[in-house]
């Protein structure tokens, strides 16, 4: 059903020499770069000139499908609606125009906004203190173990080189624990989805750094003994990481540092609802116990009105922890800072019990139709493994894509991998009664397709710019800039 010939039937649309301006000459001669700094070549750009550049990002902005579009129930992933002050404040020039290289004495207001969301973080999660630095929650992640292992070291405990990290983890556990050069040990769930605390007892030794959490867990559910794993895990002397990106049902209702958890990220670009996909921009702060904060770090600090971003040094003989250059992403504090403010305290407090109420309500609806393994209470998501009636063979990806075809995001599928059709669900507080039950009646639409017509659920999308994809030739052989399309594929 795509109009857009245009697109379509010209692929290249770059011609020699075609520009988007004209500059008038200038009088200041000739330019004195030093050479080091020059190009040896022109840069291979696409020559183009400007109409035919709009177009071209026009079409590929319809071709896109974002909160803004539709409903965006992406397990996991927090897609919720990015209010347009947001934008506003973040667009404000006297932000939009700031240097991260300018003497701080012409930067006090951005210090002291970020000072202030430092502050909201610490008051909305019980921790002590907050570095908004790293760019995402992997990257808060990473920031978070660096810290532990570095709080290790000072107690002379180097040989904690374990983490310890539940099956239904988000992928990213596993792999920041890999990437600090830690050591990976799967502790199990139960046959209700949660840890199992047996199992992790036998797993705790003096050679675990820490055990890394995520409360709601990937299922969606509350993990309800973790005072006792708090004291398991601290009395043998490793510390509690909590992956804070499912924070959302747990916003001003509770708070992960009256829990025990010691260490946390948080993602801006999910709970506090800075826009976000196709990989940026993020922004993880991660916070810590009082024990800790040495170690952060960048952090901004306030002495007699004036704000300082204090940057870590280290001590004698020690290699701070560096974990990008600058303050961090800006614009996405700008953003999450204006959430908080412009909803405030009581409003804040009813945005998880909202996220939950709509992901109960919508589970509720389609379990008839849709297979729940853990038939419980849920938090902000839940996860159905497939189908109840497979017999036609109709599978996750089938439902997903069919999805697409009623002008609906797919939710996650295929993840986690605690069940092999799964297929999770997040509607974020943000929709209303009518947007959820069209939802509903359109998921009960599908199954009731798949039942008596398989084959056009097998064979979506039919209505979407781009049929389905072939994701493994995609993994295996991706195409990354249009030059290699024109080239290797004629
Ligand atoms: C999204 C997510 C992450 C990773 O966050 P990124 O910003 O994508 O790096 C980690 N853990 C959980 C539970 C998540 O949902």
């Amino acid at each position: 059903m795509n109009n857009r010939l245009y697109g379509n039937l010209i692929f290249e649309l770059s011609h020699k020499g075609r520009r988007g301006f004209t500059l008038p000459a200038n009088d200041f001669g000739e330019h004195e770069l030093p050479e080091w700094t020059q190009r040896e070549k022109a840069a291979a750009l696409p020559e183009c000139d400007e109409m035919t550049v709009v177009r071209h990002y026009t079409n590929h902005s319809q071709n896109n499908f974002g909160v803004n579009n539709g409903f965006y129930p992406l397990g996991s992933c927090t897609m919720k609606y990015n209010p347009v002050i947001n934008e506003e404040m973040a667009a404000l020039p006297l932000f939009q125009q700031l240097h991260p290289a300018q003497p701080e004495s012409t930067c006090q207001g951005v210090l002291q906004m970020m000072y202030g969301l430092q502050h909201a973080l610490t008051a909305i999660t019980g921790l002590s203190a907050f570095t908004l630095n790293p760019f995402a929650g992997a990257h808060g992640e990473l920031t978070g173990l660096m810290l532990i292992r570095a709080y290790h070291h000072e107690k002379g405990e180097d040989q904690r080189v374990k983490v310890i990290v539940p099956d239904s983890a988000h992928g990213t556990n596993p792999a920041s624990a890999a990437v600090c050069g830690l050591e990976v040990v799967e502790v199990k769930s139960t046959a209700d989805g949660m840890v199992d605390v047996d199992d992790l007892r036998a797993l705790l030794d003096n050679e675990v750094a820490a055990v890394m959490m995520t409360n709601p867990n990937t299922l969606g559910l509350f993990e309800r003994q973790i005072p006792e794993i708090a004291q398991l895990v601290h009395e043998s002397g490793a510390l509690l990481y909590y992956d804070g990106a499912n924070l959302n049902p747990m916003l001003g209702v509770c708070r992960p540092g009256d829990m025990g958890f010691d260490v946390m990220h948080i993602n801006l670009h999910k709970t506090f609802s800075t826009p976000h996909g196709g990989g940026g921009p993020g922004c993880g702060p991660v916070g810590v116990i009082s024990a800790m904060e040495h170690l952060l770090p960048s952090t901004v600090v306030k002495e007699d009105d004036h704000y300082t971003l204090r940057r870590n040094h280290g001590q004698e003989g020690q290699t701070p922890i560096s974990v990008g250059a600058n303050a961090g992403n800006v614009g996405v504090m700008i953003r999450a800072y204006t959430y908080i403010l412009s909803l405030g305290r009581e409003n804040l407090k009813m945005v998880g019990p909202l996220a939950t109420l709509n992901a109960n309500y919508i589970k509720e609806a389609l379990k008839d139709d849709y297979l729940l393994p853990i038939d419980t209470v849920c938090k902000h998501e839940f996860v159905f493994d497939g189908l109840k009636d497979k017999s036609n063979g109709v599978t996750t990806m089938d439902v997903a894509k069919r999805l697409l075809d009623y002008g609906y995001h797919a939710p996650t599928i295929y993840f986690p991998l605690l069940f092999h059709e799964s297929l999770m669900i997040e509607p974020t507080e943000n929709e209303s009664k009518e947007t959820i039950d069209a939802f509903i009646a359109c998921m009960h639409r599908i199954a009731q397709e798949a039942r008596t017509e398989p084959d056009t659920v097998k064979s979506a999308p039919h209505n979407t710019p781009i049929g389905r994809v072939d994701d493994v030739l995609a993994a295996k052989h991706p195409i990354l800039t249009y030059r290699q399309m024109t080239t290797e594929e004629g």
